[in-house]
């Protein structure tokens, strides 16, 4: 009942852009690695210790899998985003903002019918203009949405484990993210 509401949800008019794939696992298929959770560190997207949705102010990786694990449904959608040229950075970052806005949307949705549940979206959190990270505690830890990878997801091998494209070929930009409930 509640997954046939979700997947009603995700056409709703009030979302910015159209879910592209989706899929229904469950959650304990859903691959976590130490692998992935190490990569942050390099701090390619300048986020690592910036943030209580990143690390490792988010938290160890096995805690973060467990609490995924301890849910009954996971569904995993993408949204695609078409490019007018290799270099169209403001559509780059029109694709990571709509996903995003995309996200909290579909969070409110859910709220306002009283289905509980964790969002996993693609980049840090920015629900906040500045994050209280680390001087005072998170201001919305229901609402703070963490990167996939950030929690140790390994997304290529889970968009393969759903038969759901990773790349979806040139002069697109796809994101992921993964919703568990239950
Ligand atoms: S909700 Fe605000 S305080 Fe919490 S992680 Fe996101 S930006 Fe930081």
């Amino acid at each position: 009942m509640q997954k046939e509401l979700i997947e009603q949800l995700l056409s709703d008019p009030s979302l910015p852009c159209a879910v592209h794939e989706l899929a229904w696992v469950s959650p304990r298929t859903i691959p976590f690695s130490e692998g992935v959770r190490s990569m942050c560190a390099a701090n390619r997207c300048g986020m690592y210790g910036k943030s209580w949705a990143c690390p490792p102010g988010v938290g160890d990786w096995q805690t973060l899998r467990d609490e995924c694990y301890a849910h009954a449904h996971a569904l995993i959608f993408t949204t695609k985003h078409v490019l007018e040229d290799d270099f169209d950075i403001e559509g780059m970052q029109k694709a990571a903002e709509d996903h995003k806005t995309f996200n909290r949307t579909l969070c409110d949705l859910l709220e306002a019918r009283d289905i509980p549940c964790l969002l996993y979206g693609a980049g840090g959190c920015t629900l906040c203009k500045t994050c209280t990270y680390p001087e005072a505690p998170c201001r919305f830890p229901t609402r703070a949405h963490r990167s996939m990878e950030a929690c140790g997801i390994d997304v290529g091998a889970l968009a393969r484990l759903c038969g759901i494209k990773y790349n979806n070929g040139s002069l697109t930009v796809t994101y992921f993210s993964m919703l568990v409930f239950g």
